[in-house]
This record gives C-alpha cells, sequence and structure tokens, in this order.
C-alpha cells in the first residue's frame, strides 16, 4: 500500500495479488481504511488527503501549502482537483478545480509540489498569490529555478509582484504589510537586524519597527521574547508597533492611518534632533 503513494483501488491492489479477503483483514487489523468504494489507504494518508480521496478527488492547491506550512491564504475549504466533466461534490467545505495538471502529481491523489503552487496562485488574489511564492521560497519548499519556471506559467496580474520577489518574508502576512506599506510610499527593511535582540520583521523609513502577529509559532514563550524585544528597541530610540492578523485582513484602512501617524510622527522627532545637532555643530561660538 505504501509503495503505491499510501492509497490505492481494489484494482490496483488486485494486480497486487491482493485479494478482498486480505483487504478487509487489513482494513479489521486498522492497517488500511475505506476512503470511498474500492478505494483505501493506509495511515499515513493525512486528514486533508483522506478527505479529498473520499470525494474521488486529489489534494491540490492551497490545501497541500497549508499542510506544509506554507503561506495559503485564508480559504478554510479543502481544495481538490477533479477530472475535467466531473460532477462537482456536494459538500459546501469543497472547492474543487476541474483540471488536468500543468506539472507532475506526487500521485493520483496528490499534487506535486510545482502542480500545488501553480494552482494556488491562479486560485488566491494578487496579495496572497505573492505571499505564497515569498512564503515558499523562504521555507524552501520552492527553489528559485522552480519559482522561475512557475513565473512563466503565472497570471500577468501577477507580473509586478513576481518581479520583486523577496526570500527573507518571515510569514504572509509580513509579505502583504511589507507590499502594502510600500504601495502607500513607505521605504520598508524586511527583517531590519536590531542590535543585540535579532530581527525586527519590518523597519518603516528606518525609524519605525513593525511586529506582525498571526503567525502559528507566537506562543507564549514568543511573548517574552517580543516584550522584552520591545523595549530594547524602544531603548534605542526606534518605536515598535505590533498588529494583528485581524488588523490586517480586518481593521487595514485604520491600522494604516495608525501606522502613517507613528511614522510622520517618528520622522519628524528624527528630523527635529538631527536639527539641534546641526546648529550645534554650526554654531561658532
Ligand atoms: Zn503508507
Ligand atoms: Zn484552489
Amino acid at each position: 500500500m505504501c509503495t503505491l503513494g499510501h492509497i490505492a483501488t481494489t484494482k490496483q491492489l488486485a494486480r497486487e495479488g491482493i485479494s478482498a479477503f486480505r483487504i478487509a483483514r487489513a482494513i479489521e487489523a486498522g492497517r488500511i481504511r475505506r476512503l470511498r468504494r474500492g478505494v483505501y489507504g493506509c495511515t499515513h494518508v493525512s486528514r486533508l488527503m483522506a478527505r479529498a480521496a473520499s470525494v474521488g478527488g486529489a489534494l491540490t492547491c492551497v490545501s497541500i501549502l497549508r499542510e506544509a506550512g506554507v503561506w495559503a491564504g485564508n480559504s478554510r475549504t479543502l481544495h481538490i482537483q477533479l477530472p475535467p466533466g466531473t460532477a462537482k461534490p456536494s459538500a459546501p467545505d469543497i472547492t474543487a478545480h476541474w483540471e488536468s495538471p500543468r506539472f507532475p502529481m506526487k500521485s493520483k491523489w496528490r499534487a506535486g509540489r510545482l502542480q500545488s503552487i501553480w494552482r494556488a496562485i491562479h486560485c488566491l488574489d494578487d496579495e496572497n498569490a505573492i505571499a505564497t511564492l515569498e512564503s515558499a521560497l523562504h521555507l524552501g519548499f520552492l527553489s528559485s529555478s522552480e519559482a522561475e519556471r512557475i513565473a512563466v506559467h503565472a497570471p500577468r496580474r501577477l507580473r509586478p509582484g513576481i518581479d520583486n520577489l523577496e526570500t527573507n518574508s518571515g510569514s504572509g502576512n509580513e509579505t502583504i504589510v511589507h507590499r502594502r506599506l510600500q504601495a502607500a510610499g513607505y521605504s520598508t527593511t524586511a527583517q531590519a537586524h536590531v542590535p543585540g535582540m535579532g530581527h525586527e520583521d519590518l523597519l518603516i523609513e528606518q525609524c519605525v519597527g513593525l511586529d506582525v502577529d498571526g503567525r502559528e509559532w507566537h506562543g507564549e514563550d514568543r511573548y517574552e521574547i517580543d516584550h522584552a524585544r520591545d523595549l530594547h528597541v524602544e531603548g534605542l530610540g526606534r518605536h515598535v508597533l505590533r498588529i494583528s492578523t485581524s488588523q490586517i485582513h480586518v481593521t487595514w484602512p485604520s491600522t494604516l492611518a495608525v501606522i502613517e501617524r507613528v511614522v510622520n510622527d517618528a520622522i519628524r522627532e528624527r528630523d527635529r534632533r538631527r536639527g539641534r545637532i546641526v546648529v550645534r555643530f554650526d554654531d561658532p561660538l
């Protein structure tokens, strides 16, 4: 079963000399389970893959990326690939893509890496599609030469974003905020180094640090580290803002308004300090 890609049909198993009786015994012993009529999976089959197979589809698109920890936007439905012309499964939590794959499949029941990325950047909106590409590059899910191959087949609307892909973005939210701030006219540095304390997610106009929360690994330990760093950064004369996932995706206009005010104040403060130094320096007395 495992050599057949962890999911196999009765026909495939018969070809391997496995009888219906042996299948029944394996099910009884809990070594395999029936996913749908004539389709069985071993214990290595993930929950999402089992669900896709149970409706006759292959797992693809953002569902594969989510399993791999790659940024996959905010859709919570299961994305499956179905052969063209087949009926849509009636379940409301399924997004179906009817297509013949453009890139290799890992098995009949699971799209390969490139196919999943290609499908996802067509499925997601522009900013999430770019965030997915940056996340995949950052995590090594995609090499830069593979990203170039995908880019050739990317929708035209993504071209400007693809021309400026960065590989050091810590999360999809970070990519999205970074690009929105650049579009608003701010100069931003991703993963800016703070002496003695590692990195800030974004540094705006070299004076305001922005930490983008909502990443899955932000647990309690992370809270202590983040707050210690905030204090340290303030001590260096920089301001730090910390924003949540909903402040990015639900209330962005008011979030941006606050960022703009803090950045403008910080720039004014910085210029005022510089002004003082210049006056003292130039003073002949
Ligand atoms: Zn297996
Ligand atoms: Zn999709």
